[in-house]
């Protein structure tokens, strides 16, 4: 057996292994289409290994020789795409096309070329060299960056200047008179294991990496509201228990605004469902624009949401709800009937469970829409009504 069999064997394994994750990450996750990239990339990489054992074990030099030039360089190439489409890069088809024509040109330069000189050795090293530096190109382009795109970038600019070293390694140690020859060495089993070595290790960072991406993705559309974009139920508790954690540690308060459309049911029945859904995202805009960056904004039922203000005390929390009131009431678009909402205020102590100030401002709210809707309550001992007003008085319709 020759002496780099074994490395290649486990190099078709190893390619094998990748190939077939981002398959799985590609069938799971169609919208992460960086995955069927990379699965092609080892596909293609494949080829290499799989040509080397060939050339150790026939006599077919030629079409094995080609099968493991052409694979490692499509392989690689793979990659560009693959990457520049993972970080939201546009693809660089005319490098990529460029890089295509130096591979096919240097394929046909080394059947003229004698097999024993650097500018043999340079010439097959070269487009490799050049698609690994694309990805390093297409890594570093991606922002923002994290450390694990540090990583990733420097693997790739690590096996951008492996490829030149070994083409001096190669012509200083020989590479044998023909492929055959070669594949028996032991510079080629060098060779196979060093860069095998680096391959896995960046493929390890790229898979680890996508990994995280998924489930980031994953973790992001289970807590956001399709309708609306902005958090869901569950998004909304989540970050807002976070949130109520800061608070408590820094003792600062919090205030939490529960809001509701009033009598939502008559836009449903008079425009349509689908007026109603309009008429939801519009009011989902509006909350986002007038409460602070900061602040949780969720949509925790049908057409009632939720806002956890920090840093707010009782007169802070009252002005935002008003704000918000009034930014509703103010905000009729065309063909809507103006839309009022209610709205009920606690505040959250140090201490306090999120469940418990929901709980408050449920009562609150209750009691705006009870006293006539179109206002604001705040929930002290017992819901007070501080703003509002009857819309009979403004001739506005509902009531
Ligand atoms: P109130 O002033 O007491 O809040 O009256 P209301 O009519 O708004 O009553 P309620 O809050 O009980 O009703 C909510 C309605 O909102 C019922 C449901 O048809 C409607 N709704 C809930 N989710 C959606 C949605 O996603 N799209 C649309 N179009 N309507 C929804
Ligand atoms: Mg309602
Ligand atoms: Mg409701």
């Amino acid at each position: 057996m020759a002496a780099a069999t074994l490395p290649i064997v486990m190099n078709i394994a190893l390619a094998a292994l990748f190939a077939m994750s981002y398959v799985a990450i590609a069938v799971l996750h169609p919208t992460q289409r960086a995955a069927a990239w990379f699965a092609a990339s080892y596909f293609v990489g494949m080829l290499t290994p799989i040509g080397m054992l060939g050339l150790s074990y026939t006599n077919l030099v030629r079409p094995y020789g080609t099968m493991v030039f052409f694979g490692f360089a499509g392989g690689l190439l793979l990659m560009v795409p693959g990457l520049a489409v993972f970080y939201r890069q546009r693809i660089p088809w005319r490098v990529i096309a460029a890089i295509t024509a130096v591979t096919f040109a240097a394929g046909y330069a080394l059947n003229q070329i004698d097999r024993n000189t650097l500018q043999y050795t340079m010439t097959y090293q070269l487009p490799f060299m050049l698609a690994a530096a694309a990805s390093t190109w297409m890594v570093l382009k991606g922002s923002p960056r994290q450390g694990i795109d540090l990583v990733l970038a420097a693997l790739f600019a690590l096996i951008t200047l492996h490829f030149p070293v070994k083409a001096v390694v190669a012509a200083m140690l020989g590479t044998g008179p023909t492929p055959a020859h070669y594949i028996r060495s032991t510079y080629a089993l060098l060779s196979q294991v060093s860069t095998a070595i680096l391959l896995v290790a960046t493929g390890l960072t790229l898979l680890i990496n996508a990994t995280l991406v998924v489930l980031r993705d994953s973790q992001i559309a289970a807590e956001t509201d399709a309708l609306t974009g902005i958090l869901n139920r569950r998004g909304f508790e989540a970050r807002a228990a976070r949130l109520l954690e800061q608070a408590r540690r820094k003792a600062m308060p919090a205030a939490l605004l529960l809001v509701d459309i009033d009598h939502f049911k008559r836009v449903n029945d008079t425009l349509g469902h689908a007026a109603g859904d309009r008429a939801i995202q519009a009011l989902a805009a509006t909350l986002r624009d007038v409460t602070p960056q900061s602040a949780v904004v969720g949509r925790v039922g049908g057409e009632e949401f939720a806002i956890l203000l920090d840093r707010a005390g009782w007169e802070m929390a009252r002005h935002q709800a008003e704000a918000v009131r009034e930014a509703v009431l103010s905000s009729r678009e065309a063909g809507m009937p103006a839309l009022t909402v209610s709205v009920g205020v606690t505040a959250v102590g140090v201490g306090d469970q999120l469940l418990t100030a929901l709980e408050h401002a449920d009562a609150a709210l209750y009691e705006a829409k009870r006293s006539g809707r179109n206002r604001v309550c705040i929930f002290r001992e017992a819901p007070v009504i501080v703003a509002g007003q009857d819309l009979a008085a403004r001739g506005g319709e509902g009531g």
